[in-house]
């Protein structure tokens, strides 16, 4: 047997255990719904085809809208231990599957199974048992002028949830599972790039819920758009670009819906003239090309100071030549492939630019030969202008800049010079340093000594283009809520 035959051999054997041949489907009003007009998802390390899946049209949307506003009564009434009990048969249910999932997200998504493992689990393990652990308590006070004041949390209504594709399972889960805990319905659709862990997920738990709770669709370019101009959804929790995050609050602001955007990020991190270069090197290498640098909160411009510089570029390096890049299926890949074209080709646009300009390189990797994987080098500069285009935007993908500073106050300038404000990171020994650098970044999100270590019970909100609102912790949860208060006068 030759060794591509091989690989293909193992593959469809992985496959059969995800059971591509049961097919996908969405889910309205309790019932699977297959469409004659379809989408074709494929496997982004070989190029192969996996599956198709159903590409709704305007009435499918409508049917599952409608299905979730008529299941919203009874939902939202449904006493909190109730929902809660639903909620934890829904997470059990999802950690029975996870071999199955992961192998489902590693072929779509193009990264390993351990890696696609860690995110299933995040979600039916961590998540899960935070979330249940999380309450919406009344807040009682008298006010002297207002008299008795009680505040509450109350279901919103029908949410329209749209995930992108670099975590598909958990960060559609992380807007479903809260807003059904706290009685509100849900429409989800997931990325047309990596619908079928969220697809399968969902077929899983279909019958632990009265029909309409919970409801997913899938479909191309248009539908996202047609969700968020819908009249029938209450609340839209995105996770996307900061472009079409634009889009969505100027859709949503027609119909006035709640909104929470979590966008893009350009996270710096500045390695301080007290780190310790070995020490931190391999967790520096980790938080910049983990999922193969695809992800909102991946460390993606290091400033390290002048006197660390070299060290800190070599240990990197070092780590960066370790890597081998492979298909999401393939046992001894570390790292996968960019997860779909046009990501890709903007990856390549910034790489000729790079190469215009001369800008110096100090690492650039090997991809695998042959085959039609989407397979982006990884790729670290040296000491680029930090205003360079392919610098300055959001590279989602391993293209990674290291810059050295002379001073704290240059570095930290430098990091803030950005549109963006998701996570940052500060790195070094003296705790009273660290601090008062952290506290300058304009971050939702500042680590000190990690970067890329988000929690269940720690909210996550980008500031400036990264974001509106909050996810995860109880302030995430209240997100999917209306505040009221009942003001008594007896
Ligand atoms: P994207 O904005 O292209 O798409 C996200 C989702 O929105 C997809 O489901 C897509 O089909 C849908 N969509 C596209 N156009 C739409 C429109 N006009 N109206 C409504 N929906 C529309 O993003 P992507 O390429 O899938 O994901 C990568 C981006 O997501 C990166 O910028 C990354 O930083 C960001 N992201 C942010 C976080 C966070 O927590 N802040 C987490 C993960 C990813």
């Amino acid at each position: 047997m030759t060794n591509t035959s091989s690989v293909q051999a193992r593959r469809e054997a992985t496959l059969q255990r995800a059971d591509i041949g049961a097919g996908f489907y969405n889910l309205v009003d309790g019932q699977r719904l297959a469409t004659a007009q379809t989408l074709d998802v494929i496997d982004p390390g070989t190029g192969a085809f996996l599956a198709k899946v159903p590409d709704v049209d305007r009435s499918d949307l409508d049917a599952a809208v409608d299905a979730a506003a008529r299941a919203f009564p009874s939902w939202s009434r449904t006493p909190w231990d109730v929902r809660k009990a639903a909620v934890g048969r829904l997470i059990e249910t999802l950690g029975e599957h996870v071999d199955e999932l992961a192998t489902l997200l590693a072929a779509e998504g193009g990264r390993s199974i351990g890696v696609a493992q860690w995110e299933i689990k995040w979600i039916t393990d961590l998540y899960g048992s935070a979330l249940l652990a999380m309450e919406l308590t009344e807040e009682g006070w008298v006010q002297e002028r207002v008299g008795q004041v009680v505040k509450r949390y109350v279901p919103l209504g029908v949410v329209c949830a749209i995930s992108p594709w670099n975590l598909p399972f958990m960060l559609s889960f992380l807007k479903v599972l809260p807003a059904l805990l706290v009685g509100d319905t849900v429409v989800l659709k997931p990325s047309p790039f990596t619908p079928l862990t969220v697809l399968r997920a969902v077929d899983h738990i279909r019958e632990l819920l009265p029909p309409g709770v919970l409801n997913v669709i899938t479909g191309g370019d248009r539908l996202g758009p047609w969700m968020t101009a819908h009249p029938g959804f209450s609340k839209i929790a995105f996770t996307g670009s900061t472009q079409t995050g634009r889009r969505v609050l100027g859709s949503a602001a027609e119909t006035l819906k709640h909104v929470t955007l979590e966008l893009g990020g350009n996270d710096p991190g500045i390695v301080l003239p007290d780190a310790e270069p070995k020490a931190i090197a391999e967790t520096l290498f980790w938080s910049m090309f983990m999922l193969s640098g695809q992800g909102c909160i991946t460390l993606k411009r290091l400033f390290v100071h002048e006197d660390l510089y070299d060290s800190v570029a070599q240990g990197i390096c070092a780590c960066a030549a370790r890597q081998r890049l492979g298909d999401g299926l393939d046992p001894e890949a570390t790292l996968g492939p960019v997860q779909n074209r046009p990501q890709l080709n903007r990856l390549n646009a910034a790489w000729d630019e790079i190469q215009r300009e001369g800008a110096p390189v100090l690492f650039r990797g090997e991809t695998p030969a042959g085959g039609e994987g989407l397979f982006f080098p990884i790729t670290i500069l040296d000491n680029p202008r930090h205003d360079a285009p392919y610098v300055a935007q959001e590279n989602f993908g391993p293209l990674r800049s290291i810059m050295r500073y002379r001073t704290v106050d240059e570095a930290i300038q430098k990091a803030n010079d950005t549109p963006y404000g998701l996570g940052a990171s500060v790195w070094g020994r003296d705790p009273a340093m660290l601090d008062a650098v952290a506290r300058r970044l304009e971050a939702g999100t500042v680590w000190i000594n990690q970067h890329l270590n988000p929690h269940p019970d720690v909210p996550l909100a980008g500031h400036k283009a990264s974001g509106l609102g909050v996810e995860l912790g109880p302030e995430g949860l209240r997100d999917f809520c209306n505040l009221q208060i009942i003001a008594a006068r007896h």
